[in-house]
């Protein structure tokens, strides 16, 4: 009997990579293994709904157990793939989980997601210091949100910031402390960090910017402090830690695979190996306009691209897509959308009025539109996709017009842009 294919991390990209090569007519064995204890789910509302308490666990199972069981997708859980070998170039090889599982595979790919980045300071192990990942994370969080008064948030990323507002919708005292000049800096270009830093700000949410934090300390094991480099001490009786992740490459370095902040893969979602796909927030790819580069995509659009590219290569097929990214961030009533990626461009121009908590952030570069950020502007949002992903523009001296939608600004592109733009 055939092995298989062995899919390792259970999680949005492992769970799509076996689904679509089940529907992409594989008929072999396809098994699913996670080190958490649960099926596969969402990670999305672990910082939003879930952890305010507004849904089940329940609700965030991606799909239910006779489903999978109906596909013969076998899922097993608790177990963590500790070492993995292939015969020769592969594919098929073996790997060991950490209770001393062996799995056979025929073909591999590694769905392994990322850790979140650990605070190295002195008391970052005390009781009260979470981070925000799993689930279990979550439920322990929102048990301790719970009791907590003073609540500091290390890191402006979108967890921090998205963890900050449901802990002041609580009414707890929240604190954000951030590294850098400025929020979700990784994210969103400075305009739109401005906006949010003073939109938390109204909403009760204290922001410490260029902040360092040195030290936690406490009493006994229970954190009571969040020391700053610059002597100030802010009090907190929770300490959530959002500081950004690291993508787990153990088994791809054991493969010696190709990693350069994520574990590389092409647009096919092929690994340095070609035996061996990847997909998800471990990997990094080419950027989706030049075809060239590493970028890394923490999204669940991108897990579901990319492991439905990764199930095409391991079936023999050739999908290969590399689709507008977006990306979305709900933070008390204001919900940021993101489609394409700004960075490289070289102005932009505001649709819209913060002012009112309702604008759009258009981005060019040589007068080509690369990308927009949309805060509670759905529509100006998908105009923006929908421009990027059918190869249109919107030009930047109409899009300040709010009297017109922006889907009606849609254009073809210049000749000039459609000859520098360059797809492939
Ligand atoms: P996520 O999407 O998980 O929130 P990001 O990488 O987008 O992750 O954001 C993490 C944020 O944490 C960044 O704004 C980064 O500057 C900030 N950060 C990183 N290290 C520290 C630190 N030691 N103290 C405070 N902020 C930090």
């Amino acid at each position: 009997m055939s092995a298989g294919t062995l899919i390792v991390g259970a999680s949005q990209a492992g769970m799509q990579l076996a689904l679509s090569l089940r529907d992409a007519g594989e008929r072999g064995p396809i098994t699913l293994v996670g080190d958490e204890p649960y099926a596969p789910y969402q990670r999305p509302p672990l910082s939003k709904c879930y952890l305010q308490g507004d849904i089940s666990f329940e609700q965030l199972l991606l799909r239910a157990q006779e489903y999978l069981a109906n596909r013969d997708i076998s899922v097993l859980t608790g177990e963590l793939v500790d070492w993995v070998q292939l015969e020769g170039e592969g594919p098929s090889g073996v790997a060991l989980t950490a209770s001393g599982e062996t799995l056979s595979f025929d073909k591999l790919a590694l769905t392994v997601g990322a850790s979140p980045r650990r605070l190295a300071v002195p008391g970052a192990n005390l009781d009260g210091v979470v981070y925000l990942r799993t689930a279990d994370d979550a439920a322990k969080l929102r048990q301790l949100q719970h009791e907590a008064e003073s609540v500091v948030v290390v890191g402006g990323g979108f967890i921090g910031l998205e963890a900050a507002a449901v802990a002041r919708k609580q009414g707890k005292t929240v604190t954000l402390v951030e590294a850098t000049d400025r929020l979700m800096g990784r994210a969103v270009a400075p305009v739109v960090s401005d906006f949010y830093l003073d939109a938390h700000a109204r909403r009760g949410v204290t922001t410490r910017l260029n902040a360092e934090v040195v030290a936690l300390t406490g009493r006994d094991t229970r954190v009571q402090w969040v020391e700053l480099s610059d002597g100030s001490s802010l009090p907190a009786d929770l300490v959530i830690i959002g500081i950004g992740v690291v993508p787990r490459t153990e088994l791809a370095h054991q493969l010696d695979l190709v990693c350069d902040g994520g574990i590389v893969v092409d647009r096919f979602a092929r690994t340095s190996n070609p035996n061996v796909v990847s997909a998800g927030d471990c990997t990094v790819q080419p950027d989706w306009r030049t075809g060239s580069g590493k970028v890394r995509l923490e999204s669940v659009q991108n897990a579901i691209n990319q492991a439905k590219a990764a199930a095409s290569t391991l079936a023999g097929g050739v999908e290969s897509e590399l689709p507008v990214p977006w990306f979305w961030s709900d933070q008390f009533d204001l919900k940021l959308q993101i489609a394409g990626l700004w960075t490289g461009h070289d102005y932009y121009v505001v649709r819209g009025f913060p002012q009112r908590e309702s604008f759009s952030v258009l981005y060019y570069h040589d007068d080509d539109l690369m990308a927009v950020d949309s805060v509670n502007a759905p529509s100006d949002y998908m105009a923006v996709r929908k421009a990027l992903t059918q190869g249109s523009t919107i030009r930047a001296e109409d899009a300040c017009d709010v009297s017109v939608s922006l889907r009606e600004l849609i254009r073809p592109l210049s000749g000039d842009i459609r000859r520098r733009r360059h797809r492939f």
